[in-house]
């Protein structure tokens, strides 16, 4: 089997009877058990027309050899040139003007998502920005042979802004998939690089070493309420990564700030970022180790506002059980230390938790310290992230700011 090259259109899928109602309803999804039969051969990534029971034809997608057995680009009444450099170019400048209107593209800011698959109508694409680079994932065979084409239309979608383009997808196409492991640029080089900025703070996003694409970019207007709230605090900012609260935590006036990461590789960073932007700044420590024993060892009253973003504990529904204890032992360690009148920001980014399951771990937490406490802002992704209202899984992101009595 083969899977290279700009997909066509090779198959069209039947479903079963009265299977076509989540798709009238635009959610992009087709699973393989909604399937009745397929005419034709296509490989994974292909383009299929996907039709109902009775014939009638709801969309195209890349087809995939999975429970989600087709990803709709496009529904029936806008099906032309569905996969070509058109649709493309349309689909990416909506994307674009998007994210010009929300003011993310100025000298103050360069660092944002540019595409959010389900939330853009581009399914299995991921495109962060950082200065005039873009950093490019596909976790689907689809995106992934649509990857030149994407990467040649950039330049111009942005209005030149983009000069680089970094493919990244080792790690998040799907693992049984017959492709070759393609990263590396396809655009440019890592010589052109201006540097990347978020609201006024310079960073570096090390995409080649670095998680994901680099930086969570997905924290922004977070941080900005983390600013908000440090004057005069002490911080200790727990799975920091590169430091985005850290810094955030010190421009807006922290006592002092602690940053704890398990990767070593984070925590240098974290400390090159810091110096970026407050040489020689005292106040700032990083510290290499795993977060719950920090907070299990560390001080009662140590710190004024403790900040707790860890990875997605639950990556499937199946394991859900195991995230919430993990969520449920993490923030009541932080009820049990943090200082009498202490600001919480506490979050989850797994998908498969939901946002009352997230608030209900945090209330048995805290419930199980007998500490009163506060909802003071409700969190979720940047607008950058859009959430597809047909498509309610491309919510991932929630959060809650909580005072401590
Ligand atoms: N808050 C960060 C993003 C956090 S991503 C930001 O704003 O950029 C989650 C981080 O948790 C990763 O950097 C990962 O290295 C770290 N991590 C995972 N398990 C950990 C553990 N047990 N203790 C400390 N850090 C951990």
């Amino acid at each position: 089997m083969t899977t290279t090259g700009l997909p066509n259109i090779t198959a069209d899928v039947f479903l079963k009877p009265n299977k076509e109602e989540s798709l009238l309803r635009f959610h992009p999804w087709v699973f393989s058990g909604a399937i009745a039969s397929r005419q034709g051969d296509s490989v994974e990534g292909d383009l299929v027309r996907v039709l109902s029971s009775q014939k009638k034809l709801l969309g195209i997608g890349h087809c995939a050899p999975e429970s989600i057995a087709v990803r709709i680009l496009a529904f029936a009444n806008e099906a032309q040139n569905v996969g070509n450099s058109d649709f493309y170019y349309g689909r990416l400048s909506s994307a674009y003007l998007l994210r010009k209107g929300l003011g993310l593209i100025s000298q103050h800011n360069n660092t944002f998502r540019l595409v959010h698959g389900e939330g853009d109508r581009l399914p299995g694409l991921i495109i962060d920005v950082y200065g005039n680079t873009a950093v490019m994932q596909a976790h689907t065979v689809g995106m992934h042979r649509t990857r030149h084409l994407i990467a040649e239309l950039l330049p111009e979608v942005t209005k030149g802004l983009i000069s680089n383009v970094y493919y990244k997808s080792e790690g998040t196409l799907p693992y049984m998939a017959n492709v070759e492991s393609a990263d590396g640029y396809l655009l440019g080089n890592k010589d052109d690089q201006t540097p990347a900025i978020e609201r006024g703070f310079g960073f570096h996003a090390d995409w080649l070493r670095g998680q994901k694409t680099g930086f969570f970019v997905d924290q922004r207007d977070n941080r900005a309420l983390v600013e908000d709230m440090s004057k005069d605090r002490r911080v200790l900012n727990l799975f920091s990564y590169t430091g985005g609260f850290s810094i955030a935590a010190l421009r807006g006036g922290a006592r002092e700030v602690v940053s704890v990461d398990s990767s070593a590789k984070a925590i240098s960073i974290a400390k090159e970022n810091v110096e970026l932007n407050f040489p020689q700044d005292m106040r700032h420590t990083a510290i290499a180790a795993d977060a719950f024993n920090y907070l299990a060892e560390t001080g009662d009253n140590a710190h004024d506002l403790i900040i707790l973003d860890p990875p997605a504990f639950a990556k499937h529904r199946r394991v859900l059980r195991n995230a919430l204890v993990g969520y449920r032992k993490l923030n009541t360690l932080a009820f049990q230390k943090i200082a009498s009148g202490g600001i919480l920001f506490t979050f989850s980014c797994s998908q498969a938790v939901s946002r009352e399951d997230f608030r209900l771990a945090v209330f048995s937490s805290a419930a199980a310290t007998g500490r009163r406490v506060r909802i003071l802002h409700q969190m979720s992704q940047p607008a950058d992230h859009p959430i597809n209202i047909y498509h309610p899984e491309s919510e991932y992101l929630k959060g809650l700011v909580l005072e401590v009595e």
